[in-house]
C-alpha cells in the first residue's frame, strides 16, 4: 500500500473542511479536526482517521449538534460544570479548561464536570495540556453500553476510558490513557476493517456468547472488561464519575438508536486537576523523576506515552504517514 506524508496543518485543514461540510460550525470543526490529527500524528490510530466516518454519520443523523455552544457554570469554589448542549466533549472542554485551571490555582485542587457531551476521541489530549500547565490531572469518560460486567450476561458499561497526566521537570508530561475494556472499541473496528479475528477472551456476540469475530462484537455484541472483576469495578467507577457526578447519561441510557447512523454516545466527562506545588513545592517534580528513572532503568520497562511521543517526533519532523488512497479520498470529500 503506497503511503505519503502530510503535514499536520494540511491534514487538519482537510478534515475541518469535511466536518464543516457536514454541518459543524467552523470553530467546532477546527477543534475536532485537531483531535483526529493529533491521534494520527501520535500513532493512536484507533482514534484517528478511522473515526471520521463515525463523526460524519453521527452529525448527519442529527444525534449530535455540531454547532453547539457549551454553557459553563461556576458550581462551587472548586467545581466548574459545563453543559455541552449535545455537542462534542472537546468543545465543552475547550470552554471549561481555563475555569478549571483558575480554580485549581486558587484552591490547590478543582474538578470540571461535563454533561450532555459526545466524546469520540482519545482521552490523553484532554489531560496533557493540564499537566503542561503544571497540574496533575485525572480524567474519566463514559460511553454507551459496550462492556459486559464481570460475571454478567449483557452489556452495561461503556468502554469507559481513564487518563492520568503528570508534569515533568523537562519534556512532555507522563500520560497514560486506557479503556476499562480489554480492547478499545476503536481496535475492534480496526480489526474488522483489516479482516482480522480477535484473540479469544475479548468479545461476545449479541447473544452473549464468546466470539472472535469483530463484526459480531460491533453488531450488538459486547467487550470484556480488562483484568476481570478489577476492570469491571473500574468501569463502574468511571460510569459514576463521568455520568452520575456530572449529571450525564449512563451508558445503558443511551438513546442513539432513535437516530439511525449515530455512532457517538451522549454521556459525560469528569476531570480533576491538582496543584502539586501546594504541598511538595518544586520537590514534587524531582520525586516524580526519581520514580520514573527507576522504572525505565529496569529491563524493557518504558513510560506510558513514550510510544506516542516517538510517533509525534517522527510526524513533526517528516509529516504524518497516511495511505495514498485514504488521502485521495479525504481530498475528494473536502471538495
Ligand atoms: P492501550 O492499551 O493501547 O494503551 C493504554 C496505555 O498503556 C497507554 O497510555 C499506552 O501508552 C500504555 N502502554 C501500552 N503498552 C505499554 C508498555 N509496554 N509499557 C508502558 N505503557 C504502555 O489503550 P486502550 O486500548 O485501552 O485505549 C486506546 C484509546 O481508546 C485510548 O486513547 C482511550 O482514551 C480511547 N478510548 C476512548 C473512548 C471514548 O469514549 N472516547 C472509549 C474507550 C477508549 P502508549 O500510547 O505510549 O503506548
Amino acid at each position: 500500500m503506497s503511503e505519503i506524508r502530510v503535514s499536520p496543518d494540511q491534514l487538519r485543514g482537510l478534515l475541518a473542511r469535511i466536518l464543516g461540510g457536514a454541518g459543524m460550525s467552523a470553530a467546532n470543526a477546527e477543534i475536532i479536526a485537531g483531535r483526529i490529527v493529533a491521534a494520527e500524528r501520535d500513532g493512536a490510530h484507533s482514534h484517528g482517521l478511522i473515526r471520521l466516518a463515525g463523526y460524519l454519520s453521527s452529525l448527519k443523523s442529527g444525534w449530535v449538534d455540531g454547532r453547539a455552544t457549551p454553557a459553563v457554570e461556576d458550581a462551587a469554589p472548586g467545581l466548574a460544570a459545563v453543559d455541552a448542549r449535545n455537542g462534542f466533549a472537546q468543545i465543552a472542554l475547550a470552554a471549561g479548561t481555563e475555569p478549571l485551571l483558575a480554580k485549581a490555582r486558587a484552591n490547590g485542587i478543582a474538578a470540571l464536570l461535563i454533561r450532555n457531551s459526545h466524546h469520540f476521541c482519545a482521552l490523553w489530549p484532554d489531560v496533557e495540556p493540564i499537566a503542561e500547565a503544571g497540574f496533575v490531572a485525572f480524567a474519566f469518560v463514559n460511553a454507551r453500553s459496550r462492556v459486559m460486567p464481570w460475571g454478567g450476561t449483557r452489556k452495561l458499561f461503556g468502554t469507559n476510558p481513564m487518563a492520568f497526566a503528570c508534569p515533568r521537570r523537562a519534556g512532555p508530561p507522563m500520560v497514560w490513557d486506557q479503556a476499562s475494556s480489554i480492547r478499545a472499541q476503536g481496535d475492534v473496528l480496526l480489526a474488522a476493517k483489516r479482516g482480522e479475528t480477535l484473540p479469544p477472551g475479548i468479545g461476545f456476540d449479541a447473544e452473549g456468547r464468546p466470539t472472535t469475530d469483530p463484526g459480531a462484537v460491533i453488531a450488538g455484541g459486547a467487550i470484556a472488561p480488562f483484568g476481570g472483576h478489577k476492570g469491571s469495578s473500574i468501569a463502574l467507577m468511571v460510569e459514576l464519575m463521568a455520568a452520575a457526578l456530572t449529571g450525564g447519561r449512563f451508558g445503558f441510557e443511551d438513546a442513539a438508536a432513535a437516530f439511525p447512523g449515530a455512532q457517538t454516545s451522549n454521556a459525560g466527562e469528569a476531570i480533576i486537576a491538582i496543584d502539586p506545588r501546594r504541598v511538595a513545592g518544586d520537590a514534587f517534580l524531582d520525586r516524580a523523576e526519581t520514580l520514573m528513572r527507576q522504572l525505565v532503568e529496569d529491563g524493557d520497562a518504558r513510560l506510558p506515552g513514550d510510544r506516542r511521543y516517538a510517533h509525534r517526533r517522527d510526524a513533526m519532523a517528516n509529516g504524518i504517514p497516511i495511505a495514498r488512497t485514504d488521502y485521495d479520498e479525504l481530498r475528494a470529500q473536502a471538495g
